[in-house]
């Protein structure tokens, strides 16, 4: 299984695609996580990124593809994967569909999460990360606060708000988002394979994408 989630920075790729890992066994792919991760470890890769994410602007595809050939690649995406804020950019998807024909895989779902803007915005400034790099659950202050005040439920880090994650960074965000992403919308929309749900639930929204998966 192969799936491909697109939406804007808040809405909500990476909980629905942890909940469609648990669900279907795959493998998620998130090149934000791999890159914070790369940035955290300090490899080239890392060192390369870090100014790129910090302003809010995208990585160069070049840096971003060579992750996403060496990721897939790996053992454990044998089953499938899915791809959580992979592609970003055109150019992203046009080489994304040559390295899966060369490997001879189709996508079995493209899915657009949409949220209008002011939800978006209102989740980023609200969100907090666990500081933990093996665990990083996503809480929100208003709607999804941890048992605790500042600590993770899960495994008892100390919760964070990203760097990229100040009102500043989230404009430039948004702005790269609406400028670079949001043409991905047009480009996959006439694939058989995409749909859009709109619901703001994580819940709800799970369930469409599963009765739809296997209808
Ligand atoms: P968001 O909440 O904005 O979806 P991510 O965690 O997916 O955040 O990504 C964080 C940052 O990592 C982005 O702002 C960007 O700088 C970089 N990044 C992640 N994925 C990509 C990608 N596919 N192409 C280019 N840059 C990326
Ligand atoms: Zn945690």
């Amino acid at each position: 299984m192969l799936i491909i989630l697109l939406g804007a920075p808040g809405a909500g790729k990476g909980t629905i695609a942890r909940m469609l890992v648990e669900k279907f066994g795959i493998v998620q792919i998130s090149t934000g996580d791999m890159l914070r991760q790369a940035v955290n470890e300090g490899t080239p890769v890392g060192k390369k990124a870090l100014e790129f994410m910090n302003s809010g602007k995208l990585v160069p595809d070049d840096v971003i593809m060579a992750l996403i050939e060496e990721r897939i690649a790996q053992p454990d995406c044998a089953q499938g994967f899915i791809f959580d804020g992979f592609p970003r950019t055109i150019p992203q998807a046009h080489a994304l569909e040559s390295l899966l024909t060369k490997k001879n895989m189709t996508v079995n779902a493209i899915i657009n999460l949409e949220v209008p803007e002011e939800v978006v915005l209102k989740r980023l400034t609200s969100r907090r990360t666990c500081s933990n790099p093996h665990c990083q659950a996503i809480y929100n202050i208003y709607t999804m606060p941890p048992k605790k005040e500042g600590i993770c439920d899960k495994c008892g880090s100390s919760l964070i708000q990203r760097d990229d994650e100040t009102e500043e960074a989230i404009k430039v965000r948004l702005e790269t988002y609406y400028e670079k992403t949001q043409p991905l919308i047009d480009y996959y929309c006439k694939h058989k394979a995409y749909f859009a749900v709109s619901s703001l639930d994580a819940h709800e929204t799970f369930n469409a994408i599963v009765k739809r998966l296997q209808k």
